[in-house]
């Protein structure tokens, strides 16, 4: 017996360690498999002929004044509909997101300011952080995960973290100059903007909120598509808590100001929602954990795999998710 108990016992380790190792691996496996079967999105779209908001820097960049001292600066060409905002005060001015670095967006900022110019990112992934370390300051919410992993200054970001293989990308490295606390205030000059953490789509994810002007900048955490709730650092618990925190925090009629613009046939200009989008979220967050809510058969997400679900919150807006591995 004990010459048969022992290759059993062997085995059903080797089993239960290969199950533990997939488990813990399954969430960077998922966008190495999926997105490597894709192969990487270089190709610029057309220009679009439909109506768009603002005006052409060139062929590439377009600007649209949104207040007397704030511009969206869109790449509507980039697959991925991005838009950074320039938040200009009287004495220093703030880009939020870089840019994906497609095109040099610097001499977009600098024909639109002469001011000194810090740039934040919404969060670290390769989308966002195109021209960091490329203007006077680079500043990063002060987590003490980001700060423990600098060195001399420079911060060199994680593959997961940065997520770049998907379009063959290296994840870079770049100086860090200032670490903003969340919950504090930066002083623009005449202007004030709040450091809120906003953790969910990753968990160093930041908005800037200028409460006057009633608008807030959150990247990715929100926009009018499909959410990325399910890549590596994903959180569904975090999703709901942040969503709480702001809907809590800011003013009812807070415009607030996304990174990713619609897909056509929707008009080409920086997207907006507002908080009773952010109060449909919450709702269907409580739903989708609840079960009460089942995926979208009709969007097709992710190509090759069919994987993650979409679930609707509310027209455009949608929650990609459905890995155990997002239920955190
Ligand atoms: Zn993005």
């Amino acid at each position: 017996m004990a010459r048969i108990r022992a290759p059993l016992g062997i085995a059903a380790l080797l089993i239960l360690v290969l199950a533990v190792a997939a488990a813990l691996l399954a969430p960077y496996v998922y966008p190495e498999v999926e997105y490597r079967l894709q192969g990487p999105t270089t190709q610029l779209l057309p220009k679009p002929t439909g109506e768009v908001s603002g005006r052409w820097y060139d062929d590439y960049f377009l600007v649209e004044q949104i207040d007397a001292s704030t511009f969206a600066i869109g790449e509507p060409r980039y697959y991925q509909g991005n838009y950074s905002y320039l938040l200009l005060g009287t004495s220093r001015a703030v880009l939020f997101d870089a840019g994906t670095g497609t095109r040099d967006i610097v001499p977009v900022v600098r024909s639109l300011t002469t001011l000194p110019v810090t740039v934040i990112p919404s969060h670290l992934h390769y989308d966002h952080v195109g021209a960091l370390g490329r203007f006077d300051r680079t500043a990063l919410i002060d987590d003490p995960g980001l700060r423990a992993r600098t060195h001399d200054g420079v911060l060199q970001l994680g593959r997961y973290e940065f997520l770049g293989f998907l379009d063959d990308l290296p994840a870079p490295s770049f100086r860090v100059d200032e670490w903003w606390k969340p919950d504090t205030t930066i002083d623009l000059g005449g202007r004030q903007v709040q450091v809120i953490a906003t953790p969910g789509h990753t968990p160093t994810s930041v908005s800037l909120y200028d409460a006057r002007n009633k608008e807030v900048f959150v990247g990715d955490f929100v926009y009018p598509g499909n959410l990325y709730v399910f890549l590596p650092g994903a959180s569904r618990s975090a999703y709901l808590t942040t969503t709480r925190k702001l809907l809590r925090q800011l003013n009812l009629s807070t415009r607030v100001f996304c990174a990713h613009m619609a897909e056509p046939p929707a008009p080409v200009r920086a997207p907006m929602l507002t908080l009773d989008e952010l109060q449909s979220l919450d709702q269907a967050l409580v739903a989708l954990d609840a079960g009460r809510i089942v995926a979208d058969p009709n969007v097709e997400f992710q190509r090759l795999l069919k994987f993650p679900r979409v679930f609707v919150v509310n027209g455009d807006l949608r929650i990609a998710t459905g890995f155990p591995w997002n239920d955190q």
